[in-house]
Formats: structure tokens, sequence, C-alpha cells
């Protein structure tokens, strides 16, 4: 829902987060998806990563509309620095937990828990910095390919962003182009491939380093060799930092590496384990491992 009637005392507030956080481009990006009731507590303290980065979901239910329920008594660890993979029919709500962990949206009922705060007694701006997401569709600035990448960081140095976008796959093809990161990505990018784009914002992503590191879909666009050649680049990178991270995936070689599997159907997690575990257990991440290594959109999730 786009809020063009959002209330101003709302919009001054986002603005403060905004100024704050010296322009985090997933809050100015995904304040179109954000419910206004989401309001912070008067006493929220800073969200603290005492253990590392722990995520829980304990008991969540979740739907958009009271009449459609997505997420069903969700329960949930998502260990600290550990890779994690989210799989499962499309529409079971893996994007929605997402959501829900940023607080786009609140639980309806149960609590989500990061390193034993429950997330709703932590304040917006720092819960929201510690986490980063590569969504499904990146978000851009019609501004030059330097500073979309920059917006992870505006306090990076030319190096820190040239490095980033080494690690992303993308600094070769921006070289190639006549003005290199001076190139100017156009109105909502349009100027460049959708793979392009996915590697934009990984590179954005690197270079704003946050604990927690989402990948919605994030190498989608890119060929086999691209993907894999990424892929390893980002593990060695998670690896080398010890990060929590979560990859929403369909094509399953992506994440069979991950050091937990969870697959979620009908608002829940059906299974989880690494693997090696899921295929042993010969259940739907088998099923979905075995068909043509992506979750088809015909199975049916609800
Ligand atoms: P996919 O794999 O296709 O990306 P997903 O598992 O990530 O799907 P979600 O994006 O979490 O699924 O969506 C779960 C369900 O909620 C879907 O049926 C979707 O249509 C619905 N949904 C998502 N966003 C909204 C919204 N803002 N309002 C109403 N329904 C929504």
């Amino acid at each position: 829902v786009f809020q063009l009637s959002v209330p101003l005392n709302f919009l001054g507030s986002v603005y403060r987060e905004l100024r704050q956080s010296l322009l985090d481009m997933e809050t100015l990006f995904n304040l179109q998806r954000v419910n206004v009731s989401i309001a912070e507590r008067p006493n929220a303290k800073a969200l603290q990563l005492s253990k590392g980065g722990e995520i829980r979901f304990e008991n969540v239910s979740f739907g958009y509309l009271p009449e459609r329920p997505i997420l069903r008594n969700l329960n949930l660890t998502i260990p600290a620095g550990k890779k994690i993979a989210i799989v499962g029919p499309s529409g079971c709500g893996k994007s929605t937990l997402l959501r829900l962990l940023f607080r786009f949206y609140d639980v309806e009922s149960g609590r989500i828990f990061i390193d034993d705060q429950d997330i709703k007694d932590v304040t917006l701006e720092s819960l929201r910095k510690s986490i980063g997401v590569v969504p499904q569709d990146t978000p851009l600035f019609n501004d030059t390919v330097g500073h979309n990448i920059k917006y992870g960081n505006l306090e990076a140095s030319e190096s820190q962003v040239t490095a980033a976008a080494k690690r992303a796959r993308i600094h070769d093809i921006i070289s190639s182009w006549p003005a290199g990161y001076d190139t100017k990505v156009g109105e909502r990018g349009m100027m460049i491939s959708g793979g392009e784009k996915q590697r934009l914002a990984v590179s954005r992503l690197l270079l704003k380093d946050p604990p927690f590191l989402f990948f919605d879909e994030a190498t989608s666009a890119l060929d086999t060799h691209t993907e894999q050649a990424l892929m390893q680049n980002i593990n060695s990178i998670l690896k080398e930092k010890s990060r929590t991270s979560v990859f929403v995936a369909h094509r399953l070689r992506t994440i069979y590496d991950a050091d937990l599997i969870i697959v979620l159907r009908e608002g829940s997690v059906a299974e989880m384990g690494t693997h090696k575990e899921l295929i042993d257990r010969d259940g739907l991440y088998s099923e979905l491992w075995s068909g043509k290594l992506t979750t088809p959109r015909h199975v049916a999730c609800a």
C-alpha cells in the first residue's frame, strides 16, 4: 500500500531517523511498505548484540489480512554467525519473515527476539541499522553507479567502494563503461540490467557491513557462472566476519551449503536441517531438490 496520506508527524520522525542513520536506503525505499501503526515504545533501548546475533521467532502468527493467515505459530531459531536458508513454495511467507524482523509490520501474536531482546522493546533505528537486505527488486537512485553503492556507507572511501564492487563481481563491468563509476544509472535504474542491479545491491550491502545480512532472491537474475562466483565471494566474507546471514532462495544450488536450511510450508516450519539431513529425510526439500532445483510455483503453499 502506498502511503500518500501518512501523517506529517510520522514523516517528520522518519526524516529524523534518516538523517541520523545517514540516509539508510532500505529504510527509505521500504517506507512504501511501512505500516504506520508501528510505533517505538517510549522506553525503547538500543539493540545490543550480546550473543552475536541470534534471531528467535516464538509462536509467531501473522497475516496481511485478518482472513488470510500467512504465518501460523511459527517457531524458529536462527543461530548467530551462521548461514541460514529459507526455502519453500512461493507465497509461503519467506519474505514476510524479513519484513516482520525489520518491523515493517508487527506480529499478530507471538514474539520475535534478537539476542533475547523482543524487537518491540528496541529502538527502530538500532534495529533497522543492524540489518542489511538485498531485496528482490533492488531500489536504485537516479544517480551515479558509485553513489548508488556508496549509499551503503556514505563515509566510505573510493577504494572501499571499489573493493565492495570487486567482491560483488561488478567492478570489471563498471570499469568497462566509458564513465566508469560516474555512469548515471538513469531513472529507477532503467539503464542497467537486472543482474547488474543485483550486484550493485550486493556491493552496497557489503559496504554497509551490518551484523545481519539478508539476501532475498539476491542472485536470481544472474547466470549460473556469475552466481556461483558471487556466492563464493559472499560466503567467504560471511565466514571471515561470522555474520548471521539469511538467504531466501528458489534456486537451491545457491543455498545447499547453508549451515541450516529451513523449509516453510503452510506458514510454519515443515522441515529443517542441513542439505544432507533433509535429503536423507526424503520430505519436501528432497522433493524440491530432485525436481528442477527450484521451488516450482505450482507447489501449493497453503
Ligand atoms: P515468493 O517465494 O514468491 O517470493 P514468499 O514465500 O516470499 O513468496 P511472501 O512475499 O512472504 O511470500 O508473501 C506471502 C503471502 O502474503 C503471499 O500470498 C502474498 O501474496 C501475500 N502478501 C505479501 N505482501 C502482502 C501485502 N502487502 N498485502 C497483502 N498480502 C500480501
